[in-house]
């Protein structure tokens, strides 16, 4: 993006622009002929300069609502800085603006506005335009107070709260404008501020219902933001009516055991698997249709792409424009390997922030999120999200951490023990990914991984380690040889997880054995066929021990964890096996610390167990009521 303001820019004309060229130090000024139009993920209009001179001029940077009429009515006079044109074959010659803040719309009678077009136009912010005729007492009041209700419609939080404290601070009783100025906190999180200026709303107009119910939710958000406790239930109705394409849920962020320093996150205390280290909003989120697909192909990475991802930068190009108390907050997140434009500062030019959309997506790339699916009443959409606190966290490909979504909402929770003074990680690929690839993926980010885990996988691949690991669990037996004879099976399983266990050299705190795990399970499957109890047991610690949990049976029989290892979802798969057991020989009390196991496990997988959608199944052997399974 441009970063020079709009004085120190040369004025160029259409006619003087060659193809492809760029024109850093120049800038046009345009007017729109035409109503704008969607062009795929672009508005397109046709504009011309004083000369007469017409193109096509193409925006990349306002995606968001449907009111393009609104952003860009026929008659606008514009300003494009560091203009580029470029030819397309099919689409033909256009200026093309990539970045919002290259676009600037210009109030009527400023500096650069042509006089030959200083009549007959639509005014650019209609209420800015009012306030410039001096208006007095009421009047002034009432823009001010409407301006704020439009900045509120289009995000522009910040915006709102300023109008209104302007008008409070000339009628402290305003009633429209005590009630926006607590919405425009409510959406920045300032739940303090809604919540005092609420009070001070529903002590002058007790009557005011709406206010009442706002002060509810305003309090309950300060609950959830000091304690961390979220009412899932409330969360999954709200899931459940809200409308269309957008899933979004009413929840205030929270920040656990764990204190934010110059490079990501580190413990307070110490923390037990399945604690709730944070909690926040996505700071956006873009859906695609997946009935009307638009895909993207890049012809230099041969990656295709959905627009959901790159509809997610331009929003939160545009929310920043809105919100400029946010900039510093992502400045911070950019990586060293990543080119910093001179531009991307805290500094305003022509009152708003320099925004570069492209260093804004290599920025999210490794953070950003899946949504679940929506199934809307028409069509069915995917989306993708990002949370700002969220990718404060760093990158480890084990982690102690696990992210999960819900709606539009992210928990981080603990994914195993984790000691006090210890770096909160996350993995922002998956560990059952080839370490190879894995560093690949992570390389395309910016990232160059030497953690534990790599170092582990690393080290065992250069001895063929790896290559002896896939040869052995090439010849486990398979789901039909075991339910034909699981009595064999489960000779040849045994043997084979001995030799398997052999090839780790890094203990399993440091490395789990996921094929281990894997061979495990079959051989659980295989005691129960055959009503080995004991056996059975063993498996399962033995199964909890190649996470790198320590654990053992207690003379009661119950389960005495002293650490929990590595809670991924072979864990639930053990725990709810032996659950089942125990609960179909009436041992109600010994399946109790089992399913605790499982309960957390879900938790760290679903960000709360009651969002895990999946029936707990346990194959035909022991079906298990899991009614009582809170
Ligand atoms: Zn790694």
């Amino acid at each position: 993006p441009c970063s020079a303001p709009l004085s120190s820019l040369h004025r160029k004309f259409l006619k003087e622009l060659k193809l492809s060229c760029d024109y850093r130090e120049a800038v046009v000024i345009l007017r729109t002929l035409v109503p704008p139009r969607r062009f795929g993920d672009a508005l397109q209009t046709v504009v011309e300069d004083e000369q007469g001179t017409c193109i096509y001029l193409r925006l990349y940077g306002p995606v968001v609502g449907a009111h393009i009429d609104h952003f860009l009515p026929e008659g606008s006079i514009v300003a494009v800085k560091a203009p580029w044109c470029q030819c397309n074959k099919n689409h033909g010659t256009a200026m093309v603006v990539q970045h919002l803040t290259d676009f600037v719309r210009l109030p009527q009678g400023g500096v650069l506005y042509p006089d030959k077009w200083n009549l007959s136009v639509p005014p650019s912010a209609p209420y800015t335009e009012a306030l410039n005729i001096k208006p007095s007492g009421s009047l002034e009041i009432a823009i001010y107070s409407n301006r704020a209700q439009a900045h509120l419609a289009t995000g522009a939080f910040e915006a709102a709260i300023v109008d209104e404290t302007f008008v409070l601070s000339r009628e402290p009783q305003h009633e429209k404008s005590l009630y926006r100025c607590a919405m425009g906190h409510y959406a920045m999180q300032n739940y303090a501020a809604t919540i005092e200026l609420l009070n001070s709303l529903i002590q002058a107009y007790p009557s005011n219902q709406t206010a009442q119910n706002d002060l509810q939710r305003a309090t309950q958000r300060v609950k959830e933001q000091t304690t961390g406790a979220y009412d899932f239930s409330e969360m999954l109705k709200m899931l459940k009516v809200s409308r269309g394409p957008y899933p979004q849920i009413d929840v205030a962020d929270y920040i656990g055991p764990m204190n934010q320093q110059a490079n990501g996150f580190s413990a307070t205390r110490n923390v037990t698997a399945g604690e709730l280290l944070m909690c926040t909003k996505a700071f956006e989120f873009s859906y695609a249709n997946i009935n009307n697909f638009t895909i993207f192909y890049d012809s230099k990475t041969c990656l295709a792409a959905n627009a959901a991802p790159l509809r997610l930068s331009r929003k939160i190009a545009q929310k920043l424009v809105s919100n400029p108390s946010y900039v510093p907050s992502l400045r911070e997140l950019r990586r060293p390997s990543l080119t910093m434009v001179a531009d991307f500062s805290d500094e305003l030019v022509d009152g708003r922030p320099v925004i570069d959309d492209y260093l804004i997506e290599s920025i999210l790339k490794p953070h950003t999120f899946t949504m679940p699916c929506v199934h809307g009443t028409e069509h069915n959409y995917t989306g993708i999200g990002w949370s700002l606190k969220g990718s404060y966290i760093r990158h480890d490909c084990l982690g102690n951490c696990t992210r999960a979504v819900i709606g539009d909402v992210v928990f981080y929770r603990a994914s195993r023990d984790i000691e006090i003074g210890a770096e909160i990680l996350v993995p922002y690929v998956s560990a059952g990914m080839p370490v190879d690839k894995r560093q690949e993926r992570l390389r395309s980010y910016g990232i160059y991984c030497t953690c534990r885990l790599c170092q582990s996988q690393l080290a065992e691949s250069k001895p063929e380690m790896d290559k002896h690991r896939c040869t052995l669990l090439g010849t486990a037996p398979s789901i039909d040889q075991i339910s034909e004879n699981p009595v064999k099976a489960a000779r040849e399983l045994d043997e084979l997880c001995t030799l398997l266990e052999s090839t780790y050299v890094d203990p399993p705190t440091i490395h789990p054995r996921f094929s281990y795990t894997e061979l495990l399970s079959s051989l659980s499957i295989c005691c129960t066929m055959t009503g080995r109890r004991k056996k059975f047991l063993e498996t399962l610690l033995r199964g909890l021990s190649a996470m790198g949990f320590e654990a053992q049976i207690d003379e009661s029989g119950h389960l005495l964890v002293l650490r929990h290892g590595h809670c991924g979802p072979e864990v639930v798969w053990f725990a709810v096996m032996q659950a089942s057991w125990l609960m179909s020989d009436g041992l109600a009390s010994e399946a109790a610390s089992w399913k605790a196991i499982a309960k957390k496990a879900l938790d760290i997988q679903y960000g709360h167990r009651s969002f895990h959608t999946k029936p707990v199944t346990m194959g035909p052997i022991h079906p298990i009521d899991f009614s009582d399974f809170d």
